[in-house]
C-alpha cells in the first residue's frame, strides 16, 4: 500500500477520537500491517449503500411530524448484511456508517455468513407513545422494503429498540410479502421466532472469551479477581457466569455508582437487588466507589460493559488489571492503546469479546429459516464452539503479525473479507 493512501487522522475535539474514529484508526493501522491493496482499502472503507428516508408520523396530538431515518449497508461480501437499528435524538448518517463497518468486522471474526449494516432514526423515544413508536417503525420498515429481507439485509435491536420493535418490523415486512417471514429480523420475542439463549448470549460470550484468555495466560479462574463496569444485560450476565466459573467478582457498578468488596460480591443477590430497585443504588454489597475508581481498582480482569470511551489516554496508565475483556462497544479509546500495550495488559477487543450477541442472532436466523428450534443447551454449546474458534483465529493472527489481540482481530477480518472479495471479483 502506498503511504499516501493513508492520511493521518484529523485532530479530534479535546484531543480524543470518538468511538467510531477510534475504530477507524485501528482499521487503518491493521490495513497497513496487512499491506492491503490500496484499491481494496478504498472499497472496504466506504459503505456499498446508504439510504436516507423521511418518515412522516401522525402524532397522538394530531400534528404531523417528519423524522429522518437511515440504513447503511457497509458490505454484503460474506452474505446478507446484518446490524441493529437505533432510535436516538443524536444519531446521524456518519455514526450509522461507522457502526455498519464495525458490524462487518464483527461478523467476519465470528465466522458467520453476514456482511455489516446499521440503521437509525433520529427521534427521542422517551418522549413518544407506544402507538407513535409503532407508526414510526412500520413506516421506516415499509420505506426500506427493497433493502430488508432474509436474503439481503437483516436488522436487529440496538440502542432504544427492543423485541417489540422487532415484532413490528417482522409483521410489516410480512404483510407486504403476503406471508409470515420471521427471518427478516432477529432479536424477536421467543414466541414469534426468537432464539433461546439470546438474552444471555453477549454476557455468555464475554465469559467464554475470558476463559480462553486465562487459558492462554496459564492462569486458573479461581486464582483471579474481576471488576465489571455496567450492570445491565451484558455486565450482569458476564459477572454471573464468571462467578460460576470461580472468578471472584470484587467490584461492580452502574450509572448510580459502584461497589468494591475484596471478599467477593454476591452476584445473584446484586441481580435480585437491581430487579427490585432498578439500579445498584444503596445496595449493601461492598464499599462504595466511583466508576473511575472501579476502572483503576485492584483486580486481575476488568470487564467494561457499560458504554464507550471509559478507558482513555488519561486513565490507561493507572489501570491495574492484567486482562481487559470489552463487553461494551468501544469502551477503550484509541488514545489508550499504547499505554495498555506498554503495560503488557491483554485486551480482548469488543469485535471479538461481545460477538456472542450477533452469533446467537445468526442462530435465530438459521432456526427461522429451518422452522426448527433448538433447545437452550444446544444454542449455548454452539455459541461456545464458535466463540472459541473466533478467539483462536484472532490469537493466531495476533501471533503471526506480532501485534495486539485488537489489531490481530482487525487483520483477521480484513484478510477474510478481502480474500472473499478477490474471489468474487468486481462485477462491471
Ligand atoms: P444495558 O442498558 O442493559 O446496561 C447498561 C449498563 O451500563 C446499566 O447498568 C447502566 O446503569 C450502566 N451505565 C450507563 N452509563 C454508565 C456510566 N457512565 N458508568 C457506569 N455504568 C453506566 O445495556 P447492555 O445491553 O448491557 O449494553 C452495554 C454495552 O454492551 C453497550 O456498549 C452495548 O452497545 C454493548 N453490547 C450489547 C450487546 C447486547 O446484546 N446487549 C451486544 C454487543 C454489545
Amino acid at each position: 500500500m502506498s503511504p499516501d493512501t493513508y492520511k493521518e487522522p484529523a485532530p479530534y475535539h479535546k484531543g480524543e477520537a470518538n468511538p467510531f474514529e477510534s475504530m477507524l484508526i485501528r482499521f487503518d493501522k491493521a490495513c497497513k500491517m496487512y499491506n492491503l491493496d490500496p484499491g481494496l482499502y478504498n472499497y472496504l472503507k466506504q459503505p456499498v449503500k446508504q439510504v436516507i428516508i423521511s418518515i412522516p408520523v401522525h402524532m397522538d396530538d394530531g400534528r404531523l411530524e417528519v423524522f429522518e431515518g437511515y440504513r447503511v449497508i457497509h458490505d454484503n461480501i460474506l452474505g446478507p448484511s446484518k446490524g441493529g437499528i437505533r432510535y436516538a435524538p443524536d444519531v446521524d448518517i456518519e455514526e450509522v456508517k461507522a457502526l455498519a463497518s464495525w458490524m462487518s468486522w464483527k461478523c467476519a471474526i465470528a465466522n458467520i455468513p453476514f456482511g455489516g449494516a446499521k440503521g437509525g432514526v433520529k427521534c427521542d423515544p422517551s418522549k413518544m407513545s407506544q402507538s407513535e413508536l409503532e407508526k414510526l417503525t412500520r413506516r421506516y420498515t415499509s420505506s426500506l422494503l427493497e433493502v430488508f429481507g432474509p436474503d439481503t439485509d437483516i436488522p436487529a435491536p440496538d440502542m432504544n429498540t427492543n423485541e417489540q420493535v422487532m415484532a413490528w418490523i417482522m409483521d410489516t415486512y410480512s404483510m407486504h410479502a403476503r406471508k409470515t417471514v420471521t427471518g427478516v429480523v432477529t432479536g424477536k420475542p421467543l414466541i414469534i421466532g426468537g432464539s433461546r439463549g439470546r438474552t444471555e448470549a453477549t454476557g455468555r460470550g464475554v465469559m467464554i472469551a475470558t476463559m480462553a484468555a486465562l487459558e492462554k495466560k496459564g492462569v486458573k479462574p479461581e486464582e483471579t479477581t474481576c471488576a465489571v463496569q455496567g450492570f445491565g444485560n451484558v455486565g450482569s450476565v458476564s459477572a454471573k457466569l464468571l462467578a460460576e466459573k470461580g472468578v471472584k467478582i470484587v467490584a461492580v457498578s452502574d450509572v448510580s455508582g459502584g461497589y468494591y468488596n475484596k471478599e467477593g460480591i454476591d452476584i445473584p443477590k446484586a441481580i435480585e437487588y437491581v430487579k427490585k430497585n432498578g439500579s445498584l443504588k444503596n445496595a449493601k454489597i461492598g464499599n462504595k466507589i466511583t466508576n473511575e475508581e472501579l476502572l483503576e481498582c485492584d483486580c486481575y480482569i476488568l470487564v467494561p460493559a457499560a458504554k464507550e470511551d471509559q478507558i482513555t489516554g488519561s486513565n490507561a496508565s493507572r489501570i491495574k488489571a492484567r486482562l481487559i475483556v470489552e463487553g461494551a462497544n468501544g469502551p477503550t479509546a484509541a488514545s489508550a492503546d499504547k499505554f495498555l500495550e506498554r503495560k503488557g495488559i491483554m485486551v480482548i477487543p469488543d469485535i471479538l469479546a461481545n460477538s456472542g450477541g450477533v452469533i446467537v442472532s445468526y442462530f435465530e436466523w438459521v432456526q427461522d429459516r429451518l422452522g426448527y428450534f433448538w433447545d437452550e443447551p444446544d444454542v449455548n454449546n454452539r455459541l461456545m464452539r464458535m466463540m472459541n474458534e473466533a478467539f483462536e483465529n484472532v490469537y493466531k493472527s495476533a501471533m503471526q503479525y506480532e501485534t495486539t489481540m485488537r489489531l490481530g482481530a482487525y487483520i483477521y477480518a480484513i484478510d477474510k473479507v478481502s480474500k472473499v472479495l478477490k474471489l468474487r471479483g468486481i462485477y462491471g
